[in-house]
């Protein structure tokens, strides 16, 4: 080491000096913690960088470790802006659940509830009637059951109804959804043996007349979700294959995804069969999930037969995968909106899915004028014509039209803008794409920019929004 470190390594301020300093100028919300984690990385990497024969190093910067201990205390799970248009973003939580579904789990979760307790009666109840009445009118099933996720709820038919036996699927139907989510190895897992039939593109009744044995447990039918089978295809209709199943004494699944309970049409969005639908069609259970169209939390719900439905109940599984308090209150508060007819205008992804392009236009001038407004002179901000996606493996070609602020800067690419507004906090994560041509071009000749799509913001959100980017940019000229 020469002389000129040493000294530099010397001079080095300590831990206590700096966190002395540290702590005399910022907020004290900021545990002393987590300052004291930043000052001792901050005084690590400088000793790191002396070391290294770096001898030229300015004062330690105190902004930069106040900000550090900000980012060290601050929650993992915490909220961002989704300016993707992607309304049910599996990664960015789904659907948003509507205050009165937000009320009824502040109302029971900080305190004790009927979980399972019988008031009137004094004495134990189960958790599963608190959803299930309600699901069983609005489906117009029998029974019902509610589990953690659909996942769940496929491992859980399967493993009471076909252990060991075979379930006969369409070969076109043997999906993998998002990464862990695979149809053939949910069922390996539950114990049942899969019995593909047809090809990927055309399944004929005949082919699952034909695999139907003794060992035959289940006719399972999956919804396609997240891809689409166009050309030469054929499938057979739901009633032709609940009408093999109950002539040959078999149960029927229909593994909806995303089951809806309004038709999406009335959404804007291309008709798929809704849940009711789907118990009328005679399958015998029907499994849709909660976080997806139906826009309520996160669970596997479960609607068909009695006595099916009671085995699911009482199998070893059901346990493991029962919901949670939270999960209850949240469901029965969302189902409550439908039972009301206020689903479309009290669901946030109902109502997100369901925005005009009139409304949506005026979203984006709103937030076109707040960023020209906030954002340094070099940008470029403008409206461009986008289409959105409905997200959660739900309807894989509907595109609703939308529209998105557009960003551009003379000097930062699309990476840089994107990377930038995503450190922001609250993040702001935003898609870079192309808009949509303008004459004599093609999309694909339109440059890429950074795009906001404001059908996944809130009103309030978008001055949020603006504030961030103002943050983001402040120094970029
Ligand atoms: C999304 C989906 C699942 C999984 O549902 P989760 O609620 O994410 O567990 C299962 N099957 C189909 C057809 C789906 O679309």
């Amino acid at each position: 080491m020469d002389e000129q470190t040493r000294e530099a390594l010397r001079r080095l301020p300590s831990v206590d000096e700096t966190m002395r300093a540290l702590e005399a100028e910022s907020d004290a919300e900021l545990p002393r913690w987590a300052l004291l984690q930043a000052v001792r990385e901050g005084v690590a990497a400088r000793r790191a960088v002396l070391l290294a024969g770096d001898a030229e190093l300015g004062e330690l910067d105190l902004g930069e470790l106040r900000r550090r201990a900000v980012a060290l205390a601050r929650p993992s799970l915490r909220p961002v802006l989704n300016a993707t248009g992607v309304v049910l973003h599996t990664n960015l939580g789904r659907a948003p659940l509507a205050p009165r579904a937000l009320e009824r789990i502040a109302a029971v979760a900080g305190g004790y509830s009927t979980l399972e307790y019988l008031v009137e009666e004094r004495r134990r109840g189960s958790r599963h009637v608190h959803a299930s009445s309600l699901l069983k009118e609005l489906c117009g099933a029998e029974d019902a059951v509610v589990v953690n996720n659909n996942a769940a709820a496929v491992l859980l038919c399967l493993a009471a109804l076909a252990r060991g036996r075979e379930v006969v699927v369409s070969r076109g139907e043997l999906i993998e959804i998002g990464g862990s989510f695979r149809l053939p190895e949910v069922m390996a897992a539950s114990g049942a043996i899969l019995r593909e039939v047809g090809a990927t593109n055309r399944t004929h009744l005949r082919d699952y007349e034909r695999a139907i044995g003794p060992e035959t447990a289940l006719l399972l039918k999956a919804h396609r979700s997240n891809f689409a089978v166009v050309g030469f295809t054929a499938e057979v209709a739901p009633a032709e294959l609940t009408a093999l199943g109950r002539a040959r004494g078999i149960p029927t699944l229909f593994d909806l995804g995303s089951g809806s309970l309004l038709p999406l049409g009335e959404l804007g969005l291309p008709e798929e069969p809704t849940v009711q639908e789907a118990v009328r069609a005679g399958f015998d259970l029907v499994c849709f999930s909660g976080d997806k169209v139906l826009g309520g939390p996160q669970a596997g719900l479960i609607v068909g037969r009695g006595e099916l439905c009671r085995a699911l109940r009482s199998h070893p599984l059901m346990r493991p995968l029962r919901p949670d308090k939270l999960t209850l209150a949240a469901l029965e508060a969302t189902l409550e909106l439908y039972r009301d007819g206020q689903a479309r205008e009290r669901l946030p992804a109902l109502r997100m899915l369901a925005l005009d392009e009139t409304e949506l236009r005026r979203r984006a001038q709103r937030l076109r004028a707040l960023l020209r407004k906030r954002l340094p002179p070099a940008f470029e901000v403008e409206l461009t014509a986008v289409g959105s996606k409905v997200g959660g493996g739900a309807l894989p070609l509907a595109e609703p039209p939308s529209f998105a602020v557009a960003l551009r800067h003379p000097e930062l690419g699309p990476d840089e803008l994107e990377a930038r507004l995503r450190a922001c906090e609250p993040p702001v994560i935003a898609t870079i794409g192309r808009p949509a041509p303008s004459a004599g071009r093609s999309r694909r000749q339109e440059p890429e920019l950074l795009l906001l799509d404001v059908r996944t913001l809130a009103e309030e959100e978008l001055a949020l929004l603006a504030e961030a980017a103002e943050r983001a940019f402040a120094t970029a000229g």
